[in-house]
């Protein structure tokens, strides 16, 4: 049996595996395209949030980035130290305020002058400083999918410069705030330089203004975004996205943290399913089989692209197909139009970087359980998260009957 066989039939599918190495492989290629510099990765949670990546991650030396007090505590719990968590997002209640408040992070990520007197008022009752970072929209077009594009004016993400200016200012000012941190994530799956040298270099000049007024940034944010390839996209050269956020920064004297959550697990992730049918319409070739959008939402809401391999059939003939699953949508696809040999019941389909934006977007639509998930590492496999069973999905509902 061949390798991604072998483990379909280990742990059943449908399944998400992780390669572990490959993502050590891609932490240390962009930690060493930013050593001119101090510099913090904090990984994006909400990418890949099994605890176990996120250990990893802790092992490698890398923050998070979260986006609920959920993820603030997903990450304490994986051994992520609390100096290097960052709280992003723009709606936090203020419960998830306080908590985090409580757990001392290194800070939290503005989005609004509206959130940030809550923070202030939050921060006084408590009595503790708030160590925050501003979120500006730099207002340019990272040309990526309309969904995904954060850092344009018509976008909810950020504020403006002139406001957010007043903020630190406000901050400066205040006894209960200490805005330590600038930060911009215009956009994700970027594939260009130019966007993110655009805006480092509208934030540096932010930042060099700021400090005419006695208000000294500590930590440069330059969000996430990297892109990966699903296709044939070209990618960015990290030496060169490394080398244009230096340009932009000159002599400023600041920490520089990048957020990536794609580029760290997006092509280190697989996702694999079992045919259950070959079926024609007419002309048409479906595959059917049984992982679904619940499982994997990414071709379905973004029209993204995934490559789907299979093993032990190279060399036989192939023909167009979409490759559907169970659920009862015809939204239901993780591909269209590609050309698969002729498969059969319990076939196994690789479907490509499937690591990020996989398993944290599926649900239990349709019933369907959520699927399981393993880290390989070493040459060696293990579960890292077992695979939902019906009493697992109905055990919130049943003691209501
Ligand atoms: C989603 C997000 C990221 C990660 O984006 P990727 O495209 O996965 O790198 C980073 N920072 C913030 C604030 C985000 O919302």
């Amino acid at each position: 049996m061949t390798k991604f066989s072998a483990l379909a039939h280990t742990y059943g599918t449908p399944l998400y595996l992780y390669d572990f190495d490959s993502i050590t492989h891609k932490f240390s290629a962009l930690k060493d395209v930013f050593k001119a510099r101090k510099s913090l990765i904090c990984f994006a949670v909400k990418s890949n949030s099994n605890l176990s990546v996120l250990k990893h991650m802790a092992h490698l030396g890398a923050g998070c980035d979260c986006v609920s007090i959920g993820e603030v505590k997903r990450a304490l719990l994986a051994g992520i130290p609390k100096y290097k968590i960052i709280f992003s997002g723009v709606g936090k209640r203020d419960d998830e305020i306080e908590e985090a408040l409580r757990n001392d992070i290194l800070m939290l990520n503005l989005e609004s002058e509206e959130e940030m007197k809550r923070v202030e008022i939050i921060a006084q009752k408590l009595g503790v400083v708030a160590r925050i970072s501003i979120r500006v929209n730099p207002n340019i077009d990272p040309k990526t999918h309309p969904y995904i594009s954060t850092g344009l004016h018509e976008n909810k993400f950020g504020v403006d410069i002139e406001s957010a200016k007043r903020m630190y200012i406000h901050a400066k000012n205040s006894a209960s705030l200490d805005p330590v941190g600038i930060h911009f994530h215009i956009g994700s799956q970027i594939t260009d330089v130019n966007p993110f040298k655009e805006a480092a270099d509208v934030l540096a000049n932010l930042v060099r203004n700021l400090k005419a007024l006695k208000i000294d940034i500590k930590f440069f944010d330059v969000g996430g975004g990297i892109g990966i390839q699903y296709k044939e996209e070209e990618t960015i050269a990290l030496y060169d996205y490394a080398q244009s956020i230096f340009a932009a920064l000159g002599g400023l004297d600041v920490t520089l943290v990048c957020e990536p959550g794609r580029y760290l697990v997006g092509d280190c992730g697989y996702f694999l399913t079992k045919v259950l049918y070959e079926k024609y319409n007419g002309f048409k070739r479906f595959v059917i089989v049984d992982g679904a959008m619940n499982d994997l939402i990414r071709p379905s809401l973004y029209q993204a692209y995934h490559a789907i391999e299979v093993e032990g059939k190279e060399g036989t003939e192939k023909s167009l197909c979409d490759v559907v699953g169970p659920v009862c949508e015809s939204g239901d696809f993780l591909a269209k139009n590609i050309e698969l040999p002729a498969l059969e019941h319990d076939d196994i389909l690789v479907v490509k970087s499937a690591g990020a934006y996989g398993f944290t977007m599926s649900s239990n639509y349709n019933t369907r359980m959520r699927v399981a998930e393993v880290a390989l590492e070493n040459g060696e496999d293990r579960l890292i998260r077992r695979r939902e069973t019906f009493e697992d999905v109905i055990a919130l509902e049943k003691e209501y009957l």
